[in-house]
């Protein structure tokens, strides 16, 4: 299939868009948080909880690791979201 410069700008266009909807950042909501470190040991890559103040930070808020899934379903808080 051949395309035309004007089609493969649109289509370069689309993909950015695409790719922009696509990126959510993991985020941990800090008020909500109660510390108990099920996202740290659901997934190690990318929760931590910070020993001075017993709350889970993200250490990649761009992973598309699966267990980001599994500890936004396991925190008994419900802190963790993907925006
Ligand atoms: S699972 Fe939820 S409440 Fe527990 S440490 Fe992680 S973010 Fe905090």
């Amino acid at each position: 299939m051949i395309f035309w410069p004007a089609k493969k700008s649109a289509l370069f266009k689309n993909k950015i868009l695409f790719d922009s909807i696509n990126k959510f950042m993991i985020k941990v909501d800090k008020d909500k948080c109660g510390g108990c470190g099920t996202c740290e040991a659901v997934c190690p890559k990318v929760f931590k909880i910070n020993e001075q103040t017993f709350k889970s930070e993200v250490l990649n808020a761009n992973s598309e690791l699966p267990c980001v899934q599994d500890a936004i379903d396991m925190c008994p808080s419900q802190a963790i979201s993907r925006e």
